[in-house]
């Protein structure tokens, strides 16, 4: 029912839903390559609120994704390096090349050393980005570190993606793409060849047409693509990472970020991690404790606030879950690192046995990854569901900021090929900066 409603514009050509690190990217390179009216919209007051903002802010060398299992992940990594490299240097905006350590906490892990080198060359790293050490190589290089090797990626690098999404929206806007904030969509339908927007402005009702619509809505794109009878198979879970910054009474030799080899594969809890931010200051953290919602920063972790969340359908994906022991108990560990700072750097101690509690001396800026559950578990990739005039994007997560450009321009392509937009009226007035180049491959 859209009597009432007041049009803002009459239609638009695309609507991106969504000003994190993945929406803008579309807006950014949807504006140099397609002459129709673009608009991005987003419910906060400005780009990159929450998880875009709210990370580890590492650009990821894609040394430990499997390029058989995550290829797309991994080319969007190792192509995006690029773009992010020249966005920094062109803007001189923050860029901290400290490298990533990833350390084998047991004699098992050392396996998975030997297969980062292998996918590291096989994702196209060079040879002299990355080393292989040995337990004596691990000693001599640091020997307040704890482990059974480790590899050294060395061009992994601490940006800050809020800073970037920022920026790249200015150059959106700069190439004439509108953006409105502060609107939170409520609702989409698809209508023949069109798509309706309905949202809230202020305490404004108010309705949208596209042609198109990207649905890069982060922690609600599922709930959008409901609406649309799409992705019935998915639930959604919310796991909130919390860290902890170090203080200057932590003395350290350490030079990279500090990673320890993943112990659960099948879930998405990975070890905290010593993390060196774009600053320079150190941090400790992410855990990942469910929560009830995408935006639950400061909630209490409890059983109750998760009550309502279970019960949301589809109910069985996530029934499954909490019906495994394994799960529960990794739940309540993840809980106790964000209730107790000593439970956080017991965990950082196993690689760091320098690590004191005291040397945790506040918290840090927690962020909410949006993992999709189906029948069979988590699933790893992000998942790209189409609607007859739109695209929606879920699950898009770590290492989803470092890949967000490249990912963009796949997610553009398929939507050219299925022949919603001609994206021959490329720009030609525009600087020839590699983010064309990478339009240009579109
Ligand atoms: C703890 C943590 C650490 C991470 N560390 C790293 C890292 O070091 N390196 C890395 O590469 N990746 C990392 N990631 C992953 C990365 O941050 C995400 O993959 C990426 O930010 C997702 O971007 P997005 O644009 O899809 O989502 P978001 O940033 O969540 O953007 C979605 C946007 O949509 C808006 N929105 C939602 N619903 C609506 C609506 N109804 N109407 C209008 N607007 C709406 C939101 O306000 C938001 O701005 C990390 C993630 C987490 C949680």
């Amino acid at each position: 029912m859209l009597i009432g409603f007041r049009l803002i514009e009459k239609r638009f050509d695309v609507v991106v839903v969504g000003a994190g690190i993945l929406g803008v990217c579309i807006g950014y390179l949807l504006s140099r390559t397609f002459r129709g009216k673009i608009l991005v919209l987003e419910r906060e007051d400005m780009p990159a609120v929450h998880t875009s903002s709210r990370n580890t802010g590492v650009i990821h060398r894609p040394f430990y994704i499997d390029p058989d299992k995550k290829k797309l992940s991994a080319a969007s990594a190792q192509k995006s390096y690029f773009l992010w490299l020249e966005l920094a240097r062109k803007f001189g905006l923050p860029w901290n090349p400290a490298g990533t350590l990833e350390i084998a906490t047991t004699e098992e892990d050392v396996k998975a050393l030997d297969r980062y080198g292998k996918w590291a060359a096989l994702n196209g790293m060079k040879q002299d980005e990355f080393a292989i050490m040995d337990y004596m190589d691990l000693k001599n290089y640091d020997d307040s570190l704890n482990g059974y090797g480790a590899i050294l990626s060395k061009t992994d690098t601490s940006v800050s993606f809020g800073n970037f999404t920022r920026k790249i929206m200015e150059l959106a806007m700069e190439e004439g793409i509108q953006f409105i904030p502060d609107f939170a969509v409520t609702r989409i339908d698809e209508d023949g060849d069109a798509v309706n927007i309905t949202g809230v402005r202020g305490d404004d009702p108010v309705l949208i047409t596209a042609n198109f619509l990207f649905n890069a809505a982060g922690g609600e794109s599922l709930r959008l693509a409901h609406q649309l009878g799409l992705a019935g198979k998915y639930a959604v879970l919310h796991f909130r990472g919390d860290y902890w910054t170090l203080g200057d009474s932590f003395k350290t030799a350490v030079r990279h970020n500090l990673y320890s080899v993943p112990r659960h594969m099948k879930f998405p809890f990975l070890d905290p991690h010593l993390i060196i931010r774009h600053d320079g200051s150190m941090e400790i953290g992410p855990n990942a404790a469910l929560v009830s919602g995408p935006y639950a920063y400061g909630e209490h972790v409890s059983r109750l606030s998760l009550a309502g969340k279970i019960v949301e359908r589809p109910v069985y994906p996530k029934l499954k879950l909490i019906s495994s022991p394994e799960f529960i108990s990794l739940v309540r560990s993840e809980w106790k690192s964000s209730r107790s700072k000593e439970h956080m750097a017991a965990r950082v101690r196993r690689f760091l046995p320098s690590l004191e509690d005291s040397h945790l001396d506040g918290r840090g800026i927690s962020g909410v990854r949006n993992s999709l559950v189906d029948n069979n578990g988590f699933v790893a990739e992000a998942v790209i569901e189409k609607g007859s005039s739109s695209i929606h994007i879920l699950n898009y997560n770590s290492p989803g900021a470092t890949g967000a450009p490249a990912f963009a321009a796949h997610i553009i392509k398929l939507v050219s090929a299925g022949g919603f937009m001609n994206l021959d009226k490329r720009k030609t007035d525009s600087d020839h900066d590699i983010w064309v180049d990478l339009a240009g491959d579109l």
